[in-house]
C-alpha cells in the first residue's frame, strides 16, 4: 500500500533569519543527552530527526548559516541567533539531521513511533531525570547506520 503524500514541514530560527522545509517523515527520532549535544545546545539533551539529505532544503538565510565542525559532525547554526537548525553527521553520511524543536505550527517530524529513543543516557547530566517510557541506551542506539545505509539503497 502506498504512503499517503508527505505534505513538507517547515522550521526556522529564533531572528527568522534562516528557514528549512522538510519533505519527508523522519526516519527516527533521538534525544542525545551526550555532553557535547549539551554543551552545543546548552540544554540538558538535545533532539534530533533525520532525512535524505535531498528531502531538506534551505528555503531562507543561506548566507547566515555558520557551520561548526565537531570532531563527529557539521553544526549548522543562525550566525545571529546562535539557534541550531541542521547537522551533518559523519557515521550518516547522505542524510541531514535537524532539530524538530524548531519546528512552525506545531508541526511534528512524523517518525515512526517505536523509532524514538534516548541514546548515550551513561552521560546525562546529573541534574537531569529521564520520565518516559521511551527507550534507553548508554550510547548510540545499534540500529542508526543499517537503518541510513538501507534508505540509501532503496533511493538509487
Ligand atoms: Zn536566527
Ligand atoms: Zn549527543
Amino acid at each position: 500500500m502506498k504512503d499517503p503524500p508527505f505534505k513538507p514541514i517547515h522550521g526556522r530560527c529564533e531572528c527568522e533569519s534562516v528557514s528549512y522545509e522538510v519533505r519527508a517523515p523522519a526516519e527516527e527520532l533521538y534525544h542525545c543527552h551526550c555532553s557535547r549535544c549539551r554543551r552545543l545546545h546548552g540544554t540538558l539533551f538535545a533532539t534530533y530527526a533525520y532525512v535524505l539529505r535531498s528531502d531538506i532544503v534551505i528555503t531562507k538565510g543561506t548566507e547566515n548559516i555558520s557551520i561548526y565542525r565537531s570532531p563527529l559532525a557539521h553544526w549548522y547554526f543562525c550566525r545571529t541567533c546562535g539557534c541550531h537548525l541542521l547537522a551533518e553527521h559523519d557515521h550518516s553520511p547522505g542524510v541531514m539531521w535537524y532539530m524538530p524543536a524548531t519546528l512552525e505550527d506545531a508541526a511534528v517530524p512524523q517518525h515512526p513511533k517505536e523509532s524514538e529513543k534516548h541514546i548515550f543516557v551513561a552521560s546525562k547530566s546529573p541534574i537531569e531525570t529521564i520520565s518516559d517510557d521511551i527507550p534507553q541506551y548508554d550510547e548510540y542506539a545499534p540500529p542508526e547506520v543499517s537503518i541510513t545505509a538501507r534508505k540509501t539503497d532503496g533511493a538509487a
